[in-house]
């Protein structure tokens, strides 16, 4: 690309069920100088829970975020096992991942329980980045906007529309997480092109423009360039290769 992108980038980096407390803090001693002179994209490291505290200390005064996994939709209460958005905001997150194609497909995850989501983590002042994308199955039988409709409809797109200013969204095909297999730059583009026309259609024109989008799935060192090369993409979403600090570095670092 050689104009400066419209939208300000955002590289997020999905730890998923990995690291413990001191596997944290070596990721972010060896992580830290290399993203130092990164201004002009935001980079969020999303570590499991427990690591939360570990990861928001070390990254103090640096320009490296926070965020959450997952989150539960309502207030304190006696819900065992579950952690409510004001309790993220108070461990120092900025960012709640919700909907991701994991928590859909083996927590049972619904469009519903996504709005709830995104509604509860925007009521406590932090960025929902909500995680839409299509099985292998949906698109070999060419079902992907079909699906991606529905998921922006019941999810993001059914909050206001100054809340829906207010969140980020991550295109995720499944048949491309983990498995080594990314879209092409082409097949992302689209299905971003796509996601933003739902919210023209459900918002404004100025709210499809605003939207960011990050791609995500099987993003790695050798193929971001070509990722972020089309002017759709608003940055990344990184699962396998943000846990070694070298190499989500590197992504970071994409020029
Ligand atoms: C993810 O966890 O959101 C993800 C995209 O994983 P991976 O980069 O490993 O495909």
């Amino acid at each position: 690309m050689t104009t400066a992108h419209k939208r300000r980038r955002v590289i997020a980096g999905n730890w998923k069920m990995y690291k413990n407390l001191g596997e944290t803090r070596d990721f972010f001693d060896a992580f830290l100088p290399l993203v130092r002179d990164v201004r002009d994209r935001d980079v969020v490291v999303i570590p499991p829970f427990t690591a939360i505290s570990a990861a928001v200390e070390r990254a103090a005064g640096s320009a490296v975020a926070i965020g959450a996994q997952d989150v539960y939709w309502g207030k304190n209460g006696a819900l065992t096992g579950e952690i409510c958005a004001g309790m993220l905001a108070d461990a120092g997150c900025r960012y709640v991942l919700v909907g991701h194609s994991e928590r859909r497909q083996f927590f049972h995850e619904t469009d519903d329980t996504v709005a709830r989501k995104a509604l509860a983590v925007l009521s406590e002042g932090l960025t929902p980045i909500v995680c839409v994308g299509e099985t292998l199955e949906n698109r070999d039988a060419g079902l992907e906007k079909e699906v991606l409709r529905r998921q922006f409809s019941g999810g993001p797109g059914s909050l206001t529309a100054d809340e829906f200013s207010r969140i980020l969204m991550a295109y995720e095909p499944i048949w491309a997480i983990g498995t080594g297999r990314t879209a092409t730059p082409e097949i992302a583009a689209a299905a971003h092109e796509f996601i933003r026309a739902c919210a023209a259609e459900q918002y404004t024109a100025g709210h499809a423009l605003a939207l960011r989008v990050l791609y995500g799935g099987s993003v790695k060192p050798d193929n971001i360039q070509g990722l972020m090369a089309q002017d759709e993409l608003d940055g990344a979403l990184v699962g396998g290769a943000s846990l070694d600090a070298k190499s989500f570095a590197s992504i970071v670092n994409y020029t």
